[in-house]
């Protein structure tokens, strides 16, 4: 048999259901589901995710011949359902044709509404329905949505406006009216044929007539939208396959338009911004499809408590707000509770947060659309905590709900309350997306792209958003929009991406032309700082200094929850005392990378430190160390301090030399004044250092073991540092790291060293302390070998930013000449010194760990690259057998969440 490409739904039946994402998309899934469960729905048929594929394998033309059968007898049991025909004039069936992904992908497929009319079926329907105005107001948005999303009228550069755009403005100018809604019917037919005229014009055809002709066109232009930049845009930030291909839902239409007891709205069964177990949405009377979202009118709240809470951020007193902007519980009691019954009933059977679309049709209520709803971090770990204390999930669902890179907002700045009270407020919008964000305007998406390249930190400024912002919405620090309420695309968008956003901050008047905006007789330009509150919806003028924010209440014990699942320890990479404790308030339990280059670089120390690499021989190099030590002993107590308790490992000396002298006359000049040598003598040095390739030169344990009294100060620092602490009763449990290491000579040779220093260091001090040597593997060689080197050391530590440079050969300080062509290419599909190879770099990490412990069976290994933060790489070293992986200490909790999903997923 044929594989069935149409499932069709309706009635309280489908041929589909909710685990049938990947093959129907989300939405056609979940529009079959709620038919299984008895929730209001339009019927209507899907066309799956593979026929998607055909699609671009075969061509158009093949993959009509192969659903036309299909389709016209789902087409014809809508027909029977409905009580109506499609493409017959007296008594017309009208669809809607719908995409969806098996992620839902917000804004980025185009849906058509009201498919099936023509000139000769607006009239019919007209004497149907007795509704000549809503009759031709569906019309007028069919034609010019077709003509957009099917016959490609939309203008692709943002610059040109629409041209139905255009002509809607032109005709309201005339009327002297404002709003769309304000239209009368005479005006609604001129909008159709103008905009018929404009199709012939630009497309050079008539608009098609015939109700199949339009149905093939919007199939097929929902597949090739699959293509479209904005959906590709989206994949990639998203990480959605191109294989996964759209469904294509079609479903009789229900009118939103129809008069006063019709409506539109979107709903959230709790506060997708906040987690607040709060219903919430918007909806408008006498409208349809995406008016709410597209901020066309402003929505009125579904919910009392919302709508009051509304007006107050917009200052709209009680009296105003009940008679004008009255709640959808207030103007349609009826349908409120029913629409309040449901919406609880999809989120018990869903058991997340859902949201929802829906129409009111003179009066009934249709669902058009159930899905998980996108959310904020914040919100994401309210919700998983309370569904928990709720009953409705267990403990490892709750983790499993969290997506480890979203806790990262959590962890950014909030303003600072103190200088919040200084802060100029300038205007109040809606609290879209919460957090903080200060930063310089920009009024467009590529000005927000270039000037975030170049290094500054933008705050977006838009009228409304659309799609075609999403680049720049991307690297802003935050969005502003004058117009659109909690659900507009800025609002949706934000929150999915985790960006502060106020939306609707409707006393701004922004000006694209001249690049500024003016709000209470302030005049703020392109490159002025703005600050806005996501949390408040506030909009404050200049900068506002923020602070750190903090791990607590829910976000506190999910990390709690956290540990009690997980195998795998988390330390962190610090190489001050502050890191260390931001790390710990962060939950890490060690430090797995102290470097220790930084600490040569300040002030006096530069000095000290040049004077030992200029120096001739090893007596001048000794008496520079003998200056530098009591720094790094008073820097190492600084952070084994703060790390009280806890394993510290510290990195040896790791970088080229070369690093460190001065390459400017002014500075070689006062190295020479400084040593008392030429400074023709000091030029020579420098330039002896030069090397053709830096990365695979003089670094590492290869200056350790050319300079043995580096090793010997730096274990005098370390262990000197941990006897003081001891004597003030602090515990320590210094480790120290060998850098690349390749042979187990060359490793053992400083470990000599280490414990040669270390032994006459307590014979001094005549007290002494536990310790470890280890190395860092970051040389393929040592992975290679690993059974041998683990001989000497005691524990491993994968350096896996060189290891990955070492493994592909490719210089991580000059990939971007070449990396992004291969992610375009897909020749790679991510950068790996983001996320770990884990077919080849992570092989290695695998073979080193099995081939250490065959002779070290309690050898420890720990992870110390930029890896150790990134989730994928944390699962796969979890799934290793690693015992700890170490990152920046702002994604210690992210590496927490992971390590525990790993152990879940186990
Ligand atoms: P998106 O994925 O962008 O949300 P949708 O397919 O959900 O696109 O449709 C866009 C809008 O049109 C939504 O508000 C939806 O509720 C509405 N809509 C879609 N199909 C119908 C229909 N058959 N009857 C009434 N409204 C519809
Ligand atoms: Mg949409
Ligand atoms: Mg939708």
């Amino acid at each position: 048999m044929d594989k069935k490409r149409v499932y069709t739904f309706g009635n309280g039946q489908a041929e589909g259901k909710a685990e049938m994402k990947n093959l129907l998309g989300g939405k056609g899934a979940n529009l079959a589901e709620m038919n299984l469960i008895g929730v209001p729905v339009p019927p209507g048929f899907t066309i799956t995710t593979e026929v998607c594929s055909e699609y671009y394998e075969l061509g158009r033309d093949k993959v009509v011949d192969l659903l036309k059968e299909d389709v016209e007898k789902s087409v014809a049991k809508v027909e029977a359902l409905m009580k109506s025909k499609f493409g017959d004039v007296e008594n017309p069936l009208l669809v809607s044709v719908r995409s969806g992904a098996r992620a839902s992908m917000p804004g980025m497929m185009d849906t058509i509404l009201n498919l099936g009319l023509n000139d000769e079926v607006v009239e019919g329907l007209t004497r149907k329905t007795g509704n000549a105005r809503f009759a031709w107001d569906s019309y007028r948005r069919f034609v010019q949505m077709y003509g957009d999303v099917v016959l490609g009228m939309k203008p692709t550069n943002k610059e040109d406006i629409d041209p139905f755009e255009a002509i809607i403005e032109e005709v309201k100018e005339s009327k002297g009216v404002k709003l769309d809604n304000e239209l009368e019917v005479e005006d609604l037919k001129v909008l159709v044929k103008k905009f018929k005229e404009a199709v012939k014009k630009q497309t050079g055809h008539d608009f098609p007539t015939c109700a199949y002709e339009q149905l093939w066109g919007a199939i097929c232009a929902v597949f090739d939208s699959w293509m479209n930049e904005r959906a590709i845009l989206y994949r990639k930030m998203e990480g959605i396959p191109a294989e996964w291909g759209t469904a294509v839902s079609v479903q009789a239409m229900v009118f939103g338009n129809m008069g006063e007891t019709s409506a539109t709205g979107v709903c959230f069964s709790r506060d997708a911004g906040t987690g607040e177990d709060l219903f919430n949405g918007e909806y408008l009377i006498n409208a349809q499809g995406e008016d709410v979202v597209a901020g066309i009118r402003t929505p009125q709240q579904i919910t009392k408590i919302g709508s009051q809470r509304w007006a107050e951020l917009a200052g709209i007193p009680e009296d105003v707000r009940a008679a004008k902007y009255p709640s959808m519980e207030e103007a349609m009691p009826e349908i409120y509770k029913e629409l309040d019954e449901i919406q609880t009933r999809l989120e018990n059977h869903y058991r997340d947060m859902q949201d929802m679309e829906f129409t009111v049709q003179e009066g009934k209520l249709w669902f058009l659309q159930t899905r998980n709803g996108k959310r904020t971090g914040a919100a994401m770990v309210k919700i998983a905590m309370d569904l928990l204390r709720q009953g409705m999930i267990d403990e490892k669902t709750a983790l499993k709900r969290v997506e480890p890179n979203k806790l990262d907002e959590l962890l950014h700045p909030v303003f600072d309350k103190a200088a919040l009270k200084n802060a100029k407020v300038i205007a109040k919008g809606l609290p879209a997306s919460p957090g903080a964000a200060t930063g310089q305007i920009v009024f467009f998406a590529d000005d927000a792209a270039k000037w975030h390249a170049d290094g500054h930190k933008v705050v977006m400024v838009r009228i409304e958003t659309s799609p075609e912002d999403l680049a720049g919405m991307a690297v802003a620090q935050g969005i502003l929009t004058a117009r659109g309420g909690m659900t507009s695309h800025a609002a949706v968008v934000a929150r999915g991406m985790g960006k502060c956003c106020v939306s609707g901050a409707g006393a701004l008047s922004i000006d694209y032309k001249s690049r500024t905006l003016e709000v209470g007789g302030v005049t703020l330009k392109e490159g002025d700082y703005i600050s806005i509150n996501g949390s408040t919806g506030e909009v404050y003028e200049g900068k506002v200094a923020t602070r750190a924010a903090e791990l607590s209440g829910d976000f506190a014990d999910l990390m709690a929850l956290a540990d009690k699942y997980t195998r795998m320890k988390v330390r962190t990479n610090a190489d001050t005392p502050h890191d260390a404790e931001v790390a710990r308030k962060f939950g890490a339990i060690g430090i797995g990378l102290c470097r220790t280059e930084h600490m040569f670089f300040e002030g006096e120390k530069i000095k000290a430190m040049r004077e030992m690499i200029l120096a001739e021989n090893e007596e001048g190099r000794k008496i520079a160390l003998a200056k530098i030590l009591p720094y790094q002993k008073a820097d190492f107590k600084g952070i084994f301090k703060a790390m009280e308790g806890c394993p510290v490992t510290v990195r040896l000396l790791d970088p080229p030399l070369h690093e460190f002298v001065p390459h400017d006359e002014k500075g070689q000049q006062e190295m020479a004044d400084a040593m008392g040598v030429s400074f023709k003598h000091i030029q020579q040095r420098v330039e002896a250092l030069h090397e053709q390739n830096p990365m695979l030169g003089h670094r590492g344990c290869r200056l350790g073991n050319t300079y043995p009294e580096i090793t010997r100060m730096q274990t005098r620092a370390i262990l000197g540092a941990a006897l003081e602490l001891k004597k003030e009763g602090v515990e320590t449990f210094p480790e120290i790291m060998v850098p690349l290491t390749g042979l187990l000579p060359e490793f053992k040779e400083q470990e000599n060293v280490i414990r040669e220093e270390a032994a006459a260091l307590f014979a001094e001090m005549g007290d002494s302390i536990d310790y470890k040597v280890g190395t860092m593997i970051e040389i393929p060689r040592a992975a290679l070998t690993a059974e041998r080197i683990a001989q000497g050391a005691e524990f491993f530590s994968f350096g896996t930013n060189d290891l990955t440079q070492m493994t592909f050969g490719y210089s991580r300080d000059d990939v971007a000449s070449f990396l992004p062509i291969y992610l375009e290419k897909k020749i790679l599909q991510v950068d790996p010194f983001q996320v770990l190879d884990q077919n080849g770099v992570g092989q290695l990490v695998r073979m080193a760990t099995e081939k250490g412990r065959s002779v070290r069976p309690d050898l420890k290994c720990g992870i110390c690259g930029e890896h150790g933060g990134e989730p994928s790489s944390v699962k796969f070293c979890h799934r290793v057998g690693l015992n700890y992986v170490s990152c920046s200490p702002f994604r210690v909790p992210i590496a927490r969440l992971a390590a525990a999903q790993a152990a879940i997923e186990e």
